[in-house]
């Protein structure tokens, strides 16, 4: 990825949201410590690029705080190589990290204007991600199977298509409404066609998914 300054916010904001949070995987801190996440966010929110919460993006849409980036990108346990879908490029920011690790990244985003913002980022940095424009919530048949899926907005449930695009022993990561009210950071492992093994990682707060398996608009 090609040097973008600011790394003296990254130090700080690793060390004070991520670090003391007990994210331990260090090529996750890596990545978090290289991808220059001012260049993520709109101009008129670059003095908050590093500071410890979500922040518009433009379209009611954010990009993530990066603690829950961290633990959503250290629950993947992501090896280099692996073929990874995201659901909700947004800034793509998410993406990057999950480049920076060496994955190959597919991400789906339903509006235009973030997805082509986007990619024009991600290709000035130098990031290998393949973008397409549509609804996330039926993955992206054409390239499934995926070791990893990550879903960057809340769901009413599973998403059972998603899980039918993932390989045997891949995970799946996704904000989930929660039976109680308000929304649940969910881990899934598929653990053979039929069996899956659930984890909660987290309360959160997430932009609803719109789609036919998320929610309407
Ligand atoms: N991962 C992003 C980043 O790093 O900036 C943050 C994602 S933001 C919290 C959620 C994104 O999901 C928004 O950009 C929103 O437009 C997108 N989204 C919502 N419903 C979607 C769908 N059905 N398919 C694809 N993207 C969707």
């Amino acid at each position: 990825m090609k040097k973008a300054g600011r790394y003296k916010d990254r130090q700080e904001m690793v060390s004070r949201q991520i670090l003391c949070r007990r994210i331990k995987d260090s090529a996750v801190i890596d990545a978090f410590l290289e991808v220059p996440r001012h260049l993520f966010v709109p101009n008129s929110e670059s003095k908050n690029s590093y500071s410890d919460s979500p922040l518009p993006i433009g379209r009611g849409q954010t990009i993530s705080q990066p603690y829950i980036a961290a633990l959503m990108t250290e629950s993947l346990g992501l090896a280099p190589g692996q073929k990874v879908l995201e659901v909700g490029t947004g800034s793509g920011y998410q993406a990057a990290i999950l480049a920076c690790l060496g994955a190959q990244v597919y991400s789906i985003e339903r509006y235009a204007f973030l997805a082509k913002a986007a990619e024009n980022r991600l290709l000035s940095l130098g990031c290998k991600v393949k973008i397409k424009i549509g609804d996330g919530s039926e993955g992206w048949q054409q390239e499934a199977p995926f070791d990893r899926i990550i879903v960057t907005a809340a769901m009413p449930a599973l998403p059972q298509a998603l899980l039918d695009q993932l390989t045997l022993g891949g995970r799946l990561v996704v904000p989930l409404e929660a039976e109680s009210g308000g929304q649940e950071l969910i881990l899934a492992e598929k653990i053979s066609p039929k069996e899956i093994k659930k984890k909660r990682l987290c309360a959160c707060i997430f932009v609803p998914l719109i789609g036919r398996y998320g929610y309407k608009e």
